[in-house]
């Protein structure tokens, strides 16, 4: 059912409790912290202008890092603060915690149409906990709870779900910010009855992590692309050699059962037909991790079995072509996970020119593209196509999830319109 959002709200004079993604990179520079990428605070701004507007008095919470509980320096969400002041053109006020006295002073000073940042709520292991009676302090200064993270829906947390739950108990609405209304309308309406063809394009490291997901949209698409390292469990499972390809050796029943289930709905699917694979000599270095650094030489495309000293890293020249011309003519395309491993260069050309044809198909095709999350959105940024789809989930996790069908706390959890 459609949720409730934020242009649905009457909020003039009420406290709106707002859970945002502010989990921005950032780093240590002459002692202070600064902030690398600005991008998830400039995508709230609409919801934020939009409660000012209408005389909403904005608490805003969010996490920043993995503070484990602990009040870690470099995890304040001060300097967040300070940017999103910027940002807005308006001052922005900051509280040293989520809870207690300073957060509750800082809400009673608030006026109509003016901003507040709480501290980062994960100075609290009680919030990964969803704990009831910490939810209950947050949820002291709260009228109405809005949540535009859809990153963080996924997990039912004291600020995702436990406030919520409060809030609409007490007869107080719950509803989604303009970010989040997004990311329900394309991952989930447009998804729902798509227009056709709808051509599914998924790739990335592992089947076991999108193999619900690909059982899901079996039942929607008419075709699937299969690209990225994950193809290879595929060839596996079709007794194709993969060398020293990252497989899943115990994937590989769960890869033909996907085959055998588009063969029976009729959903054409296709694996890559050519590879581009290199052949790895350990440098006898270790990386940060510890970890064995190795140089990936004679790089070359190659179909059929992979020689067993080398592993495949990209779709081939001859499947991107392919793809590409199937994909020219969806009017919905979905995709989610790289083509190959897109770091490298040598390693990207398949990614870019899905990439490409997913542009052309939106704007020669009229297609609707959704781009779902992770790290094909960091590959389409990477390109400098980010601006040319339709739709790019703010979602890594939270994606994928919303994708294979699963309710997410944080949605379940606001008001039905
Ligand atoms: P995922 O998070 O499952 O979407 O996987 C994305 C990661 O998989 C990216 O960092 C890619 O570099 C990596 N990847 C994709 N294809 C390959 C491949 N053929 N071999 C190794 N890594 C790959």
């Amino acid at each position: 059912m459609a949720k409730l959002t934020v242009q649905d709200l009457d909020v003039r004079g009420k406290r709106v409790f707002l859970r945002v993604d502010y989990n921005v990179p950032m780093e240590e520079k002459e002692g202070k912290m600064v902030i690398n990428d600005v991008t998830r605070i400039v995508e709230t701004l609409p919801t934020l202008k939009l409660l000012i507007e209408k005389g909403g008095k904005l608490i805003l919470t969010a996490h920043l890092g993995r503070p484990k509980g602990k009040r870690e320096p470099s995890m304040s969400l001060a300097p967040v603060a300070v940017k999103l002041g910027e940002l807005l053109g308006k001052p922005v006020a900051f509280a040293t915690d989520c809870i207690g006295e300073v957060a509750e002073a800082a809400v009673a000073a608030l006026q109509d149409g003016e901003v507040l940042l709480l501290e980062n709520v994960r100075y609290y292991n009680e919030e990964e906990a969803n704990d009831p009676a910490f939810a209950e302090k947050l949820a002291k200064v709260a009228d109405v709870y809005v949540n535009d993270a859809f990153g963080a829906a996924h997990r039912a947390h004291a600020s995702t779900a436990g406030v919520a739950a409060i809030v609409a108990a007490r007869g107080g609405k719950c509803a989604a910010g303009l970010l989040m209304d997004r990311e329900l309308k394309f991952l989930g309406d447009e998804l729902e009855n798509p227009a056709r063809p709808f051509v599914v394009i998924l790739g990335g490291a592992k089947v076991s992590d999108k193999i619900k997901v690909i059982d899901r949209l079996l039942e929607k698409a008419d075709t699937i692309l299969i690209g990225g390292a994950m193809a290879y469990t595929f060839k596996l499972a079709n007794g194709v050699k993969t060398g020293k390809s990252l497989v899943e050796p115990d994937q590989t029943a769960t890869a033909l059962s996907a085959e055998a289930k588009a063969k029976k709905l009729g959903v054409n699917f296709q694996l890559p037909t050519d590879t581009i694979i290199a052949t790895p000599v350990d440098t006898g270095k270790l990386n940060k991790k510890g970890k064995p650094v190795y140089d990936l030489v004679n790089v070359r495309t190659i179909s059929g079995d992979i020689p067993d000293d080398a592993e495949g890293f990209s779709i081939g020249e001859e499947t991107a072509k392919h793809y590409a011309q199937i994909i020219s003519s969806a009017k919905t395309v979905l995709w989610n996970g790289p083509m190959g491993m897109f770091e490298d260069p040598r390693f990207a050309g398949g990614t870019n020119a899905v990439a490409l044809a997913v542009v052309e198909a939106t704007q020669n095709n009229g297609a609707v593209s959704i781009i779902g999350g992770g790290d094909s959105v960091k590959a389409i940024n990477k390109a400098k196509l980010g601006d040319k789809v339709t739709f790019m989930s703010t979602g890594g996790g939270a994606s994928l999830e919303f994708l294979e069908g699963t309710e997410l706390p944080g949605v379940a959890a606001l008001s039905d319109k």
